[in-house]
């Protein structure tokens, strides 16, 4: 009864259920109240998504990523859906509509299944427990902001994702380029609604108690932040180092380190063991390493691209490709002694069965730079033999032909 009545008054106040409670499973909004209009602007940035050339639609990547979402988001499956995101930057987010985007940067940077599962979890709290209808009802102006949202759907909102305060867990937006900016809907859309520490801090335990039930090992659950913290102290810029100093850029979001604290407090107190999912997790992102590691080294943070390869090496898994991105790390930062440490990369690389072909060109040219000219021959010999009607054929003959007749070592 007293739940009833609780209804009744929420019902006759903002036409919306009890926000205190989960949201019923399986139900959408009722029409005409401020929720319906959240979701059908939510609905459009999803389309746009969608047709997004970033959306990452591999049909294994989005079943798996699915999958582990039903596992932490149960009983609300049907009522979220994740898309993957080609973007290399740190990012998940949840759209009012249970439409979330996970960004390949986080997927690059998760070392297991439980990682990955626990920010889900934390995006579907964000949904089932309405954040932001709640963050939605303490905006002040929000005749203003819903005009502003809908126009902003409609035209791209690439300004306005300059300072947009509330990327649900990006850390680096200011490092995202134009090309990655254009178009980033549900980010314009996110911007308008800044969950609440509170909110946060419900998100991330209530997150844990979904890992933790999904057999999940509790420990994963900070994981992410001890890792971002250090990738931050690794970064080649000293306003990422201090920002990863400080924490989040945005106050709106908890510190990442007392984040990461209240995690490990709590994975100590339940005292349970579970599930990592490694080896199944990194079978599920093999197929895109490679594509991820061109798109981080994109950003140009060398530094934290090079955090990023320690981390995934120090399983011993797909050596070839890593000491490969390793390889292509220190060609192009350039640095006093990074000639050297590229050439040896690439020479690890190349001894490993999953290297790509390019690493026999790569060290072809290096070998050239240092004087190997009888190493850098049987490089490009071996690359041309491995790869018949490769489009640079002509280019690596020109350079086998200058070498003839060069003595080498
Ligand atoms: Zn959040």
């Amino acid at each position: 009864m007293r739940t009833f009545l609780v209804v009744l008054l929420a019902t006759s106040l903002a036409a919306s259920p009890a926000l205190s409670d989960p949201r019923p499973v399986g139900l959408g909004p009722s029409l005409a109240t401020d929720e319906a209009g959240l979701w059908e602007e939510s609905s459009k940035a999803e389309r746009a998504a969608q047709q997004s050339a970033d959306f990452n639609n591999d049909p294994e990547l989005t079943a798996y990523v699915g999958g582990v979402t039903c596992k932490v988001a149960t009983p609300y499956c049907d009522d979220i859906r994740v898309y993957v995101m080609d973007r290399p930057v740190l990012n998940a987010q949840m759209a009012p509509n249970g439409y979330s985007e996970v960004w390949t940067g986080l997927m690059l940077r998760s070392t297991s299944e439980a990682e990955l599962a626990f920010v889900l979890g934390h995006e579907a709290v964000h949904f089932i427990e309405n954040h932001s209808i709640e963050a939605w009802r303490a905006q002040k102006t929000r005749a203003n902001v819903m005009l502003a949202i809908s126009a902003g759907v409609a035209i791209a909102g690439v300004a306005a994702m300059a300072n947009a305060p509330t990327i649900d867990v990006a850390q680096s937006i200011q490092d995202l380029t134009n090309a990655v900016i254009d178009g980033v809907y549900l980010a314009y859309v996110a911007s308008f609604f800044a969950f609440s520490r509170a909110n946060e801090a419900e998100a991330d335990r209530l997150a844990f108690d979904r890992l933790v039930a999904a057999g999940y090992n509790p420990q994963a659950a900070s994981v992410m932040w001890r890792n971002q913290i250090a990738e931050a102290a690794a970064s080649d810029f000293p306003r990422v180092r201090v920002r990863g100093a400080r924490a989040s850029i945005f106050n709106t979001h908890p510190i990442d380190a007392e984040r990461a604290a209240t995690l490990e407090a709590l994975a100590a107190k339940t005292g349970k063991t579970g599930e990592l999912g490694r080896e199944r997790y990194r079978a599920a992102i093999r197929p895109h390493l490679a594509g991820w590691l061109k798109a981080d080294l994109g950003r140009r943070d060398y530094g934290q691209t090079l955090h990023i390869i320690d981390r995934l090496a120090a399983t011993g898994d797909d050596i070839g490709v890593l000491e490969f991105f390793r390889g292509e790390t220190y060609r192009r930062r350039r640095k006093d002694g990074d000639q050297d440490k590229a050439l040896a990369a690439y020479l690890a690389a190349s001894t490993a069965p999953d290297a790509p072909v390019a690493v026999w060109r790569e060290l072809g040219d290096m070998q050239v730079k240092t004087g190997a000219t009888a190493d850098a021959r049987f490089s490009y010999e071996k690359y041309l033999a491995m790869v018949p009607d490769a489009q640079d054929r002509w280019i690596v003959e020109a350079s086998l032909k200058k070498l003839t007749g060069t003595s080498g070592t």
